[in-house]
């Protein structure tokens, strides 16, 4: 075997100096080809370059007709050569012509040739072109053979990466490698952004690809095996993972694929033949990925991303290094391209450089995603392909409304996304000096217009859009992308700078609202949930897990020290609920107060309406508590049964329909009659249309993201209260309940010149 690989060694050394020595890019092609071909004894070997129009070019070539170069060509999936870069797939012949698939190119003169060795040129699991070698006589060329070509393949694949064969491309094509390319996956955050792609995960930084003495390299690659086969071990041995079912499933995947002998054979071949051990992973990877890309099966191709995550733990082992890399050179308008990444990750980056999100994976209510929206930044997700087709400082286009980006768009799509980035800034200028006017309906009825915010990140958003004071602030995005239970300390200082943030505007603080949807990696229930949405959530658990709430409301009390504190209870079933939550906090300002700390000057209590059940016990509910706050997405997704976070089902039913509408007036009408302020602070107050329908059924308050602010208030200014009020009142008295809604406040708006 050592024997068999000192051939390829000996390839790739010499191939290390042609890329060493100052050569023209075309002299320095035709010197690697012609090396190729003395070192496997070939009489022809032919380098076939992709192009962005699905043409196969011959680029370089040893031993066929040298006067073919840049004439000869192939579409994908034509001949042997056009098939081998449509499959991504090798082909070893002996009998080359007899193949169904063999396409005679006379100017090639390759008519004598009968075996034939051709392997896709691979980068990232992306075929940039084909390399092939040809013999007169009927042979079958080796697997060490195959695996050396394979490997001169990547130093190709290289080359062309880094833009050197670019020069080699006539005037008005272009290689494959800058074609535009455009992908759909679904909207997670609305905006436009454009600018250049950062990849995440750094498996571009394998540059250096030759290694200087196996037996070492080997040794290393064994050291980083080791360390990863080990850290995998703890991971599944620590307690949190010890008896939970999904993230222990692909931790056990992750340890039988670091044992797995295949891949750990190919990984030592391919630095037998003289690749580092960075080099080796990347190689073995990208062929994987090449042939799993083919793969329709879902299983299978989620296997595949464990393989990548294996693969990128590798390279940072053998690499060591981490997101430090970063800061000096990040473009000014990065825009981050990932399979997934977690949501500290994301707050690694400088705020002021990142222009969007792209990910592979996600869902809107991933963590990453949360912040990203709290940063305000574009996000598409579930965008496929999006990292194999990018290379680091591509042009790029997110579009967050669409759930759609453009990789290298043509200047006319760059053109009519410059154009609407600055039709957005001037509507921006136009919500900008909305600001100033008061916050009422054109007959003159004041509504408060508030914003949701969670993180330090969303807090500057308060005085830029206006809003007149934080309606729902989630306390628990503190604890998601953190990766421990923040301690009490560091909760404090997070609410009492969100209070000098918002001086004098009123701030609720909604206490922690975990489960469900919403995980802490660090904190699990024992228990399996069959139905997380209906289980061991919000303030259920807070209950259970006392300590928890007092820690929270203990920071809270004291940040909040010579001011007012709102606090609110999420996802309240019963009043009792309520009573047990008052007791705790009792205790805490009692306990506070003895130890003479400074209290809030006033504490008022409030409730979130989620679960229907309180819709029976409305009144109750007003008188106990000093305000409440209307959670229409849970609302929502209990009175309908409709899960809010499954796309299958999420424009089936309407929010603006009568039945739901009616709800929402039920739960306002209750609180004028008591006198207890209702406020909504779903998503359903973000959207100027559903805005509206609240204000026509009687909210005086709404809560909704920053963004949405100048929106709302544009449609706010310019409504006739009176006639929305009497319109919704005949809508929900309606007899036919399946009556369209929104059309009729479409139609309203549109008589009334109102902007939606
Ligand atoms: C809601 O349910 O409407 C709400 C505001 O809470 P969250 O979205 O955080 O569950
Ligand atoms: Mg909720």
């Amino acid at each position: 075997m050592r024997d068999m690989a000192a051939g390829p060694r000996v390839l790739l050394r010499r191939l290390r100096e042609l890329m060493a020595e100052p050569l023209e890019p075309q002299e320095r092609l035709d010197r690697i080809v012609r090396e190729i071909a003395q070192n496997m004894v070939a009489e022809v070997c032919s380098l076939y370059v992709l192009r962005a129009d699905a043409v196969l070019e011959l680029y370089a070539t040893e031993g066929l007709n040298p006067g073919s170069v840049h004439l000869a060509q192939l579409r994908l999936g034509q001949g042997l050569v056009g098939t081998i870069a449509a499959s991504a797939r090798a082909l070893n012949l002996s009998d080359a012509q007899k193949h169904p698939a063999f396409a005679y190119l006379p100017e090639t003169g390759e008519e004598i040739y009968n075996s034939f060795l051709g392997v896709p040129v691979l980068r990232a699991g992306r075929t940039l072109g084909v390399l092939v070698v040809q013999n007169r006589t009927k042979r079958h060329y080796r697997d060490d053979e195959l695996e050396a070509l394979e490997t001169t393949a990547m130093v190709i694949a290289e080359m062309i990466a880094t833009g050197d064969l670019a020069r080699l491309t006539r005037p008005g094509l272009e290689l494959d490698l800058r074609r535009p390319a455009s992908f759909t996956g679904l909207s997670f955050n609305d905006g436009v952004g454009l600018g250049h792609v950062v990849l995440h995960e750094p498996r571009i930084v394998v540059t250096n690809l030759f290694n200087e003495d196996s037996d070492e390299e080997t040794r290393r690659l064994e050291q980083a095996l080791g360390s990863l086969r080990l850290s995998i071990d703890d991971m599944l041995s620590r307690r949190d993972v010890a008896f939970e079912g999904e993230h222990r499933a692909v931790l056990e995947a992750y340890r039988m694929f670091a044992n797995d002998r295949g891949w750990v054979r190919r990984l030592e071949e391919a630095v037998r033949n003289g690749l580092t051990a960075e080099a080796a992973v990347e190689k073995v990877q990208s062929d994987m990925r090449a042939r799993m890309l083919h793969m329709t099966d879902p299983y299978l191709r989620e296997r595949m991303s464990d393989f990548d995550d294996l693969a990128n733990r590798l390279l940072r082992q053998l690499m060591g290094h981490g997101p430090e890399l970063l800061a000096s050179t990040l473009p000014k308008d990065a825009i981050i391209v990932a399979r997934s990444m977690g949501a500290a990750e994301l707050l690694d980056y400088p705020r002021d450089r990142l222009r969007g999100l792209v990910l592979e994976d996600g869902a809107v209510t991933s963590h990453v995603v949360i912040v990203a929206r709290a940063m305000g930044i574009p996000v598409a997700g579930q965008v496929k392909g999006a990292v194999s087709m990018s290379e680091n400082g591509d042009a790029i286009i997110v579009d967050g409304d669409e759930g759609r980006i453009h990789l290298r768009p043509q200047p006319d799509v760059e053109g009519a996304y410059a154009e609407k980035v600055r039709f957005r800034a001037r509507r921006q200028e136009l919500y900008r000096e909305l600001r100033k006017k008061p916050s009422s309906t054109k007959d003159g009825t004041h509504v408060d217009l508030l914003m949701n915010a969670g993180l330090a990140v969303d807090l500057p958003q308060l005085a830029e859009s206006g809003a007149a004071g934080i309606g729902l602030f989630r306390t628990e995005l503190q604890f998601m992308v953190a990766a421990t239970f923040p301690r009490a300390e560091t909760q404090e200082r997070l609410y009492r700078d969100v209070l000098d943030a918002a001086r004098d505007k009123p701030v609720t603080f909604r206490t922690i609202d975990i489960g469900g949807d919403k995980v802490l990696p660090y904190f699990k229930s024992v228990a399996h949930e069959e139905n997380p949405a209906l289980g061991w959530r919000a303030i259920r658990l807070t209950l259970d897990r006392p300590a928890l709430l007092r820690t929270q409301v203990r920071a809270l009390l004291k940040a909040a020290g010579g001011r007012e504190l709102r606090l609110m209870l999420p996802m309240v079933t019963e009043i009792g609920e309520i009573m047990q939550a008052r007791e705790i906090i009792d205790r805490e300002v009692r306990h506070l107060s003895r130890f003479a700390h400074d209290l809030p000057t006033l504490l008022k209590l409030g409730a979130m309406v989620e679960v229907p059940s309180l819709l029976w016990q409305l009144d109750e509910l007003m008188k106990t508590v000093d305000f409440v706050s209307v959670g229409s997405n849970d609302l929502f997704q209990f009175v309908m049964a409709t899960d809010r976070g499954n796309t299958q089902i999420s424009e089936r039913f309407d929010p603006l329909s009568v039945p739901f509408l009616r709800v929402l007036k039920q739960i306002a009408d209750a609180g004028h009659r008591v006198g207890t302020p209702v406020t909504l602070c779903g998503e359903l107050a973000g959207r100027p249309i559903s805005a509206m329908a609240l204000i026509g059924i009687g909210y005086r308050s709404i809560s909704m993201s920053p963004a949405a602010i100048g929106p709302v208030k544009a449609m706010l200014t310019e409504l006739p209260l009176e006639e929305l009020t009497t319109l919704m009142e005949e809508a929900l008295a309606h007899p036919n309940a399946a009556k369209n809604v929104r059309g009729d406040l479409h139609a309203f708006a549109e008589q009334h010149n109102i902007p939606l």
